[in-house]
């Protein structure tokens, strides 16, 4: 189900002279100049759900744009525990546009560049190509295949450029914390446009393929109107360390354990997974796969050749009751904490594998997604206190991050010496740190744009931009990813009803004639007290009447008119009374 959300009422008033600037798009230019707009559907100043726009205009004429897309993620909304919510890009803008995509291109395959591709291609046309490099590719068709989509997809190479319409997309190979990284130089009738998502510089890469700085130079030596750069790294000085760095601490905590050790983390880790694989075959350990997204994802990554594993390495979970504690690795789900993954059963009990006194738990998280660290330090404690030896994060040097830091991200500015610089993939203090770093390069704060939250950038082709151009961006939340598990829905519903109650209707109708046979019955339980705020609920109550009426029809459908009426009702409480009860409509047949 796909519910939205404003996400608060000041939003709301921004979000309505948004629209007014939607609706005449061609009025905001004062030229009929080529132009290049750069929009990003999960909003600049954001870390993850990374959607970007670029849209050619000609001469001023937005009706004629061509549009292509780099990346496709999800978001991982903070105030809600990890696993339970997802949060996809605003696609409203490209409504009209749809048959002026081109293609949609993916830089790497983690999930806030690939996740929302299942949820948005459906939206969006399901001919529309994607362009991808290798891993991501895997990852996706594995995907949509779940879903049954069907998907125009081709792997991209190395510095072989695709041709779209007026675009030119050129990938060069990067290092991150995932294999198969790429920046592109996307080459437009309005300049070079040099889009540089989630990147290190790792010169000691552990797959030996490093980032082309060759290719990035020979893209500087052009003229870059604007370098838009992955910044998450940029409040930390120097040069962030190499995988190969941790990869000493990793094979030792690994060689050295006495019991059972578990390694947890994302599922499309697979430079960890790998590791961990190499290491416990080395000293003669079985290894053994947990939880559907891990097992997916290193049958991906084997298949493609990224890691090396045969059938007689693995046995089944059911089969470990066979081997000596000192014999097996458990490669497992659950690196956020969450309690329905595979690692959260085993430590409450309720995984066929339990957690005994002596087993070693490694956690190895991502640096990207926010909202989980009270999570995994419940688990934490909890696994402690189980007598697990439990080891984590940088404090070990089990983790290094993902992004460059200050030094690579004055390296990656001297390579392409852009007009312009447009910081991504960070939160605002990382995007004045990426200013701090541009400034010390000789950047003034006109080269440096640090757009609104939901501004468009326009760069013209005579050398100028503007930010006064806006698109509408809602929080979309995808709710149902645990569908069917049961103990995701309870821990959510605990969660609402103890933060803002619960606000039940009762409505009895007449199946066959669809009318309501009484007036509704509302229920209140640490909401509101019903008694003290007789003119809301006499609003609400009237409200819950109209929203019947309209999804009603004969013979009634029950589960529409309960839909209807719950996100109706949800949505009006919150822009009333800013809070999110849990509601509950009953419509009982009489
Ligand atoms: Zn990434």
């Amino acid at each position: 189900m796909i519910t939205n959300t404003n996400i608060n009422n000041k939003k709301n008033i921004n979000n309505i002279s948004n629209f007014i600037g939607v609706q005449n798009p061609v009025r905001e230019f004062k030229s009929n100049q080529n132009c290049l707009r750069i929009s990003s559907l999960g909003g600049f100043g954001d870390v993850t759900q990374n959607m970007f726009v670029y849209e050619f205009i000609p001469n001023g004429d937005a009706t004629k744009s061509q549009i292509i897309i780099v990346d496709c993620g999800v978001g991982f909304p903070e105030e809600d525990a990890f696993g339970v919510d997802l949060q996809i890009p605003d696609t409203q803008y490209l409504a009209d546009k749809k048959d002026r995509i081109l293609g949609i291109f993916i830089t790497h395959g983690h999930e806030d560049h690939i996740g929302a591709v299942r949820f948005i291609l459906p939206i969006l046309g399901q001919n529309i190509p994607i362009f991808a490099p290798k891993l991501a590719a895997a990852f996706i068709e594995s995907r949509l295949a779940e879903v049954n989509i069907r998907v125009n997809l081709t792997v991209y190479q190395d510095s072989i450029p695709i041709q779209k319409g007026v675009f030119t997309v050129d990938p060069i190979r990067v290092t991150h914390s995932i294999p198969d990284t790429f920046h592109f130089a996307i080459t437009t009738p309005a300049g070079i446009f040099y889009h540089g998502s989630d990147f290190k510089f790792d010169v000691f890469p552990l797959d030996g393929k490093g980032a082309d700085f060759a290719h990035i130079a020979r893209i500087g030596e052009q003229k870059v109107m604007a370098l838009m750069s992955d910044s998450l790294g940029a409040d930390k000085e120097g040069w962030s360390p190499s995988e190969s760095s941790i990869a000493e601490n990793f094979r030792y905590e690994i060689t050295s354990a006495k019991g059972r050790v578990f390694v947890t983390s994302i599922s499309s880790n697979i430079i960890r997974w790998s590791q961990a694989i190499e290491y416990a075959k080395g000293v003669g350990r079985k290894i053994v796969i947990v939880g559907f997204s891990v097992d997916k994802a290193i049958n991906i990554a084997k298949d493609l050749g990224y890691l090396t594993l045969t059938d007689s390495d693995i046995i089944p979970p059911e089969r470990t009751k066979n081997f000596p504690d000192n014999k097996l690795i458990f490669l497992v789900a659950g690196f956020a904490g969450q309690p329905d993954s595979a690692l959260g059963k085993m430590v409450m009990g309720k995984h066929r594998i339990k957690i005994k006194s002596g087993d070693k738990v490694i956690f190895s998280s991502p640096d990207y997604i926010p909202g989980t660290t009270s999570n995994i330090y419940t688990m934490i404690d909890t696994l402690s206190k189980m007598g697990a030896e439990v080891v984590y994060g940088e404090k070990e040097e089990l983790h290094v991050s993902g992004h460059g830091y200050q030094k690579e991200h004055a390296l990656l500015i001297n390579l392409l010496k852009p007009k312009y610089l447009l910081p991504i993939g960070g939160n605002f203090r990382h995007l004045k740190c990426y200013q701090g770093v541009a400034e010390k390069l000789g950047y003034s704060e006109d080269k440096i744009i640090l757009p609104d939250f939901d501004a468009s950038v326009n760069f013209y082709s005579n050398g100028t931009y503007d930010t006064n151009f806006h698109i509408p961006i809602r929080k979309i939340l995808i709710d149902g990813f645990g569908i069917g598990d049961v103990g995701t829905t309870v821990l959510r519903d605990r969660k609402l009803l103890a933060e803002d109650g619960m606000f039940s209707v009762v409505l009895l109708m007449n199946k066959e004639t669809g009318k309501l046979e009484k007036d509704p019955v509302i229920l209140s339980r640490g909401f509101v007290f019903v008694k003290e705020n007789t003119d809301l609920i006499s609003y609400l109550k009237q409200e819950v009447v109209n929203k019947f009426n309209e999804a009603t029809s004969t013979p009634a459908n029950f589960e529409f008119i309960r839909e209807e009426i719950q996100a109706h009702i949800e949505e009006i409480i919150y822009q009333k009374t800013g809070r999110q009860p849990m509601v509950l409509p009953l419509v009982i047949e009489v």
